[in-house]
């Protein structure tokens, strides 16, 4: 348990598949929270003026301290997120674990100091660097569907950086909260460097209320925008992952059988609830039947229960209105003349957090299915007269977090992935681009703004330093004073002779020029 927290009450984890407690955390006391901040800034004073690679160094133990603790690791996301196993090896650990991989490998030659060379001829009286240093303490504040992916993938670079963080993960997976930051005591990292904090709402406000010199949020639209609005207040800066709406466009000379595959996983994996998820599917009314016919038989094969049996292959939701949620945006769009192919309905029978895989045709941008992030295990359908179409169609959402386009011809792909509005665009492959470690994540409009992971990620972490060294340091700058008629004629030969034309006005112009650099001050 959260080592800082001080309890006052209880957190309790819950089991979305049975809705049975599981063990009950630490809640940490808003109060606490400048606390915390000052251990956080104490421990990031040493571990700032550690050389990076170090720190990187460290992350190859914190690799192999979540190697060896896989196993309690993958049960804890399993029982308070309610995925299968699979799920959370091959997303939650795999990504986090390649994470400290890619830091401790790559995470000193990012950051290394860049020479800037200049273009113009009176810069090149200076040699100008970049260096990165680390902004301070970090505040995350994360979401509970990837408990260990998302969390790991913000605090890893954050670290390696030379920052300290203070995360709040979510309400909903305090047992992987916990474990997160027994990871980094165990891998010897320097306490305080790293804290969790376990709490709702109130907690991540007093995070932000505290003061850190920067706020990572995950979550949905609604809190993003209280978030901005705190952060803005002290003008705290920020990055924010919020949700998705992405569009999947199947064309008529995609692969079908593979595409309906990647349809059916792309929308009901993680029971649907991923930023990434295939929320939208346009395809080409070529093959339309065809890919309907194959998600529809793909998705009956589906065998629905809890995350903890390994014979199943979709989790329940994380919480009971979820399902209500699910059934009203079913029906909205039903009301409105979509057609419910398979699925639609709750499962109470299994437990009350479970709804059946849906797939759902004929649906349309005046459909809550269509304008609002779904989270959760539905396959929504449009069909498109042509790629013409489905771009437009795609693109028009609020959101743009990801796209994905089905084609065998691997050139019109990206020749349409260009035109998509989204931070990423997968060509035959939906979703997984998220555990490429080099691969920047981030959306803009509704989705948020800035980048998490790779070198992208990594730079929201720093803060850039130009460091400016002058090559004629006995030498007054001709733009000093004093002022005078002689030094406005001379200032208009330097700009004839930077920016007026070709060879012949440089030459022209290249004694005024001269002149102006070297020129008498008279004071
Ligand atoms: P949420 O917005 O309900 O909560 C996210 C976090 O914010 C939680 O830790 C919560 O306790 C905290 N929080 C709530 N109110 C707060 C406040 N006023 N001040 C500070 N913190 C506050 O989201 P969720 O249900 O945990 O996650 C689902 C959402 O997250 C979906 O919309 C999903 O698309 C999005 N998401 C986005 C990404 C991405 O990378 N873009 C990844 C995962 C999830």
């Amino acid at each position: 348990m959260a080592a800082t927290a001080i309890p006052v009450d209880t957190l309790p984890s819950i089991d979305p598949a049975t809705g049975k407690i599981l063990a009950q955390f630490e809640r940490t006391l808003p109060e606490v929270l400048p606390e915390v901040l000052s251990r956080a800034r104490a421990a990031q004073s040493g571990w700032r003026a550690l050389p990076i690679e170090k720190r990187c160094a460290q992350l190859r133990v914190l690799r192999d301290c979540m190697m060896a603790s896989r196993d309690v690791l993958a049960d804890a996301v399993v029982a308070e997120s309610g995925k299968p196993r699979v799920e959370a090896l091959f997303a939650d650990l795999f990504v986090a674990l390649d994470t400290a991989q890619y830091f401790s490998k790559s995470g000193a030659k990012l950051l290394r100091s860049e020479r800037v060379p200049h273009h113009s001829p009176a810069g090149k009286a200076k040699s100008g660097r970049l260096i990165y240093e680390p902004v301070g303490v970090i505040g995350i504040i994360s979401s509970w569907n990837y408990p260990l992916a998302i969390p790991l993938s913000q605090i890893i670079p954050a670290v390696a950086a030379g920052n300290a963080v203070i995360c709040k993960t979510s309400d909903f997976t305090p047992h992987c909260g916990a474990l997160i930051e027994k990871l980094f005591l165990d891998a010897g990292f320097p306490k305080n460097l790293v804290t969790v904090v376990q709490g709702g709402g109130e907690v991540g406000q007093a995070l932000i209320d505290a003061g850190p010199d920067k706020i990572m949020f995950t979550g949905s639209v609604a809190t993003g925008r209280r978030i901005a609005e705190a952060c803005a207040q002290k003008l705290i800066p920020s990055v924010l992952e919020l949700g998705g709406k992405d569009a999947m466009i199947v064309l008529a000379d995609a692969h079908l059988e593979v595409a309906a595959s990647a349809a059916v996983w792309g929308s009901y994996t993680n029971c649907g609830q991923v930023c990434l998820s295939v929320e939208r599917l346009f395809v080409e009314q070529a093959v339309e039947e065809k890919l309907l016919a194959l998600c529809v038989e793909k998705t009956k094969k589906l065998r629905l229960g809890p995350g903890c049996d390994p014979a199943i292959d979709v989790g329940p939701l994380i919480r009971p209105h979820h399902v209500q949620r699910m059934s009203d945006l079913v029906n909205d769009a039903v009301a409105r003349g979509a057609r419910v192919l398979c699925g639609g309905k709750a499962r109470p029978d299994l437990g009350s957090n479970f709804f059946e895989p849906t797939v759902i045709a004929g649906v349309n941008s005046t459909m809550r299915l269509f304008q609002e992030e779904t989270f959760g295990p539905i396959l929504a359908v449009q069909v498109v007269k042509d790629s013409e179409e489905a771009v437009a169609r795609a693109n028009d959402s609020a959101f743009s977090l990801a796209a994905s386009v089905w084609t065998s011809d691997a050139k019109r792909g990206q020749a349409i992935a260009a035109r998509l509005r989204a931070g990423a665009v997968m060509v035959n492959d939906a979703i997984s681009y998220f555990g490429i470690a080099e691969a920047p994540h981030g959306g803009f409009g509704a989705s948020g703004w800035g980048r998490t992971h790779g070198k992208a990620g990594l730079l929201e972490m720093v803060q850039t330093k130009y460091i400016d060294v002058d090559r004629l340091p006995g030498r007054e700058k001709p733009w000093w004073y004093r002022y005078g008629a002689d030094l406005e004629r001379a200032a208009d030969g330097f700009l004839k002779f930077e920016f007026g034309g070709g060879l012949t006005a440089k030459l022209r112009n290249a004694r005024t020029a001269l002149k102006t650099m070297f020129r008498d001050h008279g004071l």
